[in-house]
């Protein structure tokens, strides 16, 4: 194997933008996804992302599912060219029952697209995501979707995210013409216009026309120097205020049209970082150019009836991945072969042969690395980012084997799903290793584990939904306090946190007053 150069890397790496599209759900997340790619020219036909909306594609049973529900599970890693950088897109459920899956994938890029629906503006979903990625330090680029139809004045909507998310949004293009009435757009920094013609069916690219300020006014008239005078009331484009995250680029457009995504893909290639260093959990920094080191941010498994393997996602943060390395796996010490590394996007895999900082890498057979677990180069400095951050529970169930003779298979699939951080695994002493405790942010996800158990581990789960709303960290001392309490239990997860679950605010508030010694913590991390 050839040691890669030091400056190979570091210049692979500053090529690299890696990105989330994330959205409120139906804010266009897929649509903008395929119209990105579509102007990359790395898929000929918009619809080979996912086989959603009844699109192109084999359905798989997995998608079977996911379209019954009208939901989307699999997120997708694409990576395509543009100009002189290399973009690797990342995919996240869109329904807030997933949130948990969408942290991670923000755990693994360097900036974030945030979908805006033209006529919504902020809704629930997009709020607490963009407040994630103001914890996680990620800049966010907005994108406002959908302009083609009636929506909100767009001043209204830089207003409403200064106030509502006390982020200042600093243009890039200015929509001419109100929503629903949309002509063109108009360049923040050069003052060029282009017009649009819409493509039908958002198959192909939007005919574009680009025009001087003069010709646009004497072609558009009155809204020329009206979209011109609300330009002048905002802040300019700046890189370093959009970096700490006191302000976002803002770009108006219709992904279903592709209108506006050329300037999207611009933006990304010309602000967005690249990798940077990465900080271990001894607090030392790892530079991209040290020797290859990731992390797990998302484990994939039994998705696809063709392709029955477990597949983890590793961010690659520093180094050069050559496939068939070995590497050492840091939460267990143990060697791992990378003979079989696959870049996926939806139904798209294809075997990667090197990957850079930034790159995202599929490596099968993963079935003994966990989410958030630390792969690096062996030998050389052992490295371990930092676990995955573990959301508070909100929704609990105790599951048994409804076959006894499918038992063993039960205890195998309960801890594939747990490993894969599908849902939270629970013991409680009184009830037994028979009967865990699933515990999730959100009620879909049982829905995917019970698939699952039955489809991929064929031993179906019977369930007892449990009345508990609220999880907090308990000490011994708390758990001796509550022994014998109502409306309370606790339950050891596999890491060895021992949680409280409690029926609700009320009566935790209640235990609390009864026990003033009881110190109960909320899990860190998790949503607003
Ligand atoms: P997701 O749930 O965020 O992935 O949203 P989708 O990409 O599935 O889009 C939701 C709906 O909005 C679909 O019916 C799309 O065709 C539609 N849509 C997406 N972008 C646009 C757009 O720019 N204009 C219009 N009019 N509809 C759009």
């Amino acid at each position: 194997m050839s040691a890669p150069t030091q400056t190979g890397v570091v210049a692979q790496s500053a090529r690299r933008r890696s990105i989330a599209v994330i959205s409120h759900p139906d804010a266009g997340k897929s649509t903008l996804t395929e119209a990105l790619a579509l102007h990359a020219h790395v898929i000929s036909e918009a619809g080979a992302v996912h086989g959603k909306h009844g699109r192109a594609g084999v359905v798989s049973d997995w998608l079977e599912m996911e379209q019954k529900r009208g939901i989307s599970i699999t997120s997708a890693a694409l990576q395509f060219a543009f100009e002189d950088v290399v973009i690797n897109l990342l995919d996240t459920p869109g329904h807030a029952d997933f949130s948990e899956d969408t942290f991670r994938v923000l755990t693994a890029v360097d900036a974030a697209v945030m979908l805006l629906d033209a006529a919504k503006g902020l809704e629930p979903q997009t709020l607490k995501l963009f407040e994630v990625c103001r914890r996680r330090g990620v800049p966010v680029i907005t994108f406002v979707n959908k302009w083609d139809r009636p929506g909100r004045e767009a001043l209204a909507l830089c207003d409403e995210l200064e106030e509502r998310i006390n982020l200042r949004a600093t243009p890039v293009t200015w929509p001419i013409g109100e929503a629903g009435h949309f002509r063109g757009l108009v360049d923040a920094r050069t003052q060029a216009v282009t017009l649009y013609a819409k493509a039908p069916g958002g198959a192909s690219l939007a005919q574009e026309e680009h025009l001087g300020l003069p010709a646009a006014r004497a072609s558009l008239g009155a809204p020329v120097d009206e979209a011109l005078d609300s330009l002048a009331l905002l802040e300019p484009l700046d890189v370093e205020s959009f970096r700490a995250g006191a302000t976002t680029p803002l770009l108006f457009g219709a992904a279903l049209s592709n209108i506006g995504v050329r300037q999207l893909l611009d933006v990304i290639a010309e602000l967005a970082p690249p990798p940077s260093a990465r900080i271990g959990t001894d607090g030392n920094e790892r530079p991209v150019d040290a020797p290859f080191s990731g992390f797990v941010f998302k484990m994939q498994a039994g998705m696809d009836a063709h392709h029955r393997d477990h597949l983890a996602f590793v961010r690659v943060c520093s180094g050069e991945f050559e496939r068939g390395m070995i590497v050492t796996h840091a939460n267990s010490g143990r060697p791992f072969a990378t003979k079989y590394a696959l870049s996926v996007f939806g139904r798209e895999r294809e075997v990667i042969e090197t990957a850079y900082p930034g790159d995202i890498v599929g490596l099968v057979n993963a079935n003994k690395l966990a989410v958030g677990d630390t792969l690096y180069a062996a030998p050389g400095p052992a490295v371990t980012f930092p676990p995955m951050p573990v959301f508070a529970p909100e929704h609990f169930l105790t599951a048994r084997v409804a076959d006894p003779g499918r038992s063993k298979q039960f205890r195998r699939g309960i801890a594939q799903l747990e490993q894969e951080g599908v849902v939270q695994v629970l013991i409680s002493e009184a009830r037994g290793d028979g009967a865990p405790i699933l515990a999730a942010v959100g009620p879909l996800q049982f829905e995917v584990a019970a698939f699952r158990m039955e489809h991929e581990f064929k031993a179906p789960m019977r369930t007892e939904h449990l009345e508990y709303t609220l999880a907090r960290l308990a000490s011994d001392v708390d758990a001796r306090l509550l022994a014998g309490r109502q409306g309370v239990e606790l339950a050891r997860r596999t890491d060895g946190a021992l949680l409280a679950l409690v029926r609700d605010a009320w009566r935790l508030r209640s235990l609390q007053r009864e026990n003033p010694d009881l110190v109960l913590a909320p899990p860190p991390a998790g949503l607003p």
